[in-house]
């Protein structure tokens, strides 16, 4: 969420017309026999067999609900060796070259396959994870590849399996590697492949994602609750390889992609839709008191820090509609613009609660500076 800074500085957001990218590049691979998941209880063929059988039944969550209408916008691949029957990583050799802006070039690999049956056809969207093996392409001395396991994949595949197909397959791809200081960065494309790695459809993270439990993060007016996972007192890594939980913050990321390409229309514009505004938007800053700045604010964590747009505020948005119920309702009765924006969008895919899901209950609210660090609003 911290370092989710769309709009680059002072310049502002960028319509642009250009059409999203909508194929994935591809890149060379080779399997490297050096690689197995390591520390989680991955080890053993035993287990290996163990996640696949229970595979039928995520299947069967995840295609309960068949009222999404297949159409020429959605996007299906043939195949995808997903994380639980590959047993190697894979190495990435990009094809632009090791010498990319937030670039991956030699980092490992696995797949994360979503499964959904729709319009009577079972489709798949593949998303890769990667990670470096030791170090990031920033030579930063990074420790994923020790830790990273079956119950990391499953934290991205539970938090995608909650979207419409429209949006989650917007997503191409994660980078685990440490480049945000906190949680992840959702950039929009910049249209330049051959030098920058920013497509509009990856998002990379820091691995406190999965090592750490939800905790207070700073926001740009209070303090917000990091919903890192939908319960507290647990994180991701550690537990059993078919775990539930899903990451909030992870919706969020995603709605900084679907704000893109679905809402916007192009992966490289990154505009946030006026029903999301901030005081950068309105141009109005230096004439609002605090609290009127604020009560823009779905929660503290609502604007880039430099730049007051409303993108943090619209992914902060979208994570309360893929949340839980109490959030959604909290977002029809205070933003009920950006709610009926995320009503149309989500079509007729079933709340992910009513999905058999989860969800986050009694919602923590945000601390606001402007009431002496205290939960004085409604939300
Ligand atoms: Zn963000």
């Amino acid at each position: 969420m911290v370092a989710c800074t769309n709009s680059g500085g002072g310049s502002g957001p960028a319509n642009s017309p250009a059409e999203a990218p909508s194929t994935f590049p591809s890149p060379v691979t080779s399997t490297v026999m050096s690689s197995r998941l390591p520390s989680e209880p991955f080890d053993g063929v035993e287990s290996c067999k163990d996640a696949q059988a229970d595979t039928a039944s995520d299947e069967s969550i995840a295609s309960s609900s068949d009222e999404e209408t297949w159409t020429d916008n959605h996007r299906s691949v043939d195949s995808c060796e997903d994380y639980r029957v590959a047993r190697w990583a894979e190495v990435y050799e990009d094809p632009h070259g090791p010498k990319r802006v937030f670039g991956y070039d030699g980092y490992l690999f696995r797949r994360v396959a979503i499964r959904r049956t729709i319009g009577g056809e079972q489709r798949t969207h593949c998303v890769r994870v990667y990670h470096p093996r030791e170090r990031s392409r920033e030579g930063k001395k990074v420790r994923v590849s020790e830790w990273i396991g079956p119950s990391w994949y499953r934290l991205i595949e539970n938090s995608l399996n909650r979207l419409p197909w429209h949006h989650l397959q917007v997503v191409h791809a994660f980078v685990i590697d440490d480049r945000p200081i906190l949680h992840g960065v959702a950039s929009f494309s910049r249209e330049d492949p051959s030098h920058d790695a920013r497509d509009g459809h990856t998002i990379w993270l820091n691995k406190r994602l999965f090592l750490e439990p939800n905790g207070w993060g700073p926001g740009n007016y209070g303090k917000y609750w990091a919903y890192r996972v939908n319960r507290d007192g647990q994180r991701a890594h550690g537990q059993v390889p078919e775990h539930d939980l899903f990451s909030p913050v992870l919706l969020h990321e995603v709605g900084h992609l679907v704000n893109y390409s679905v809402v916007n229309g192009s992966a490289a514009d990154p505009s946030c839709p006026p029903c999301a505004y901030m005081c950068g938007d309105h141009k109005n800053c230096a004439e609002l008191k605090p609290a009127q700045r604020e009560a823009f604010c779905v929660t503290s964590y609502c604007t880039g820090f430099g730049y007051a747009s409303g993108t943090e505020n619209f992914a902060e948005m979208y994570r309360w509609f893929y949340q839980g119920r109490e959030t959604r309702e909290l977002l029809e009765q205070h933003f009920e613009p950006c709610h009926r924006l995320l009503e149309s969008s989500n079509g007729a895919w079933k709340a992910p609660w009513d999905n058999g899901m989860g969800e986050i209950s009694s919602y923590r609210k945000t601390l606001w500076d402007s009431c002496d660090g205290t939960a004085c609003r409604a939300w």
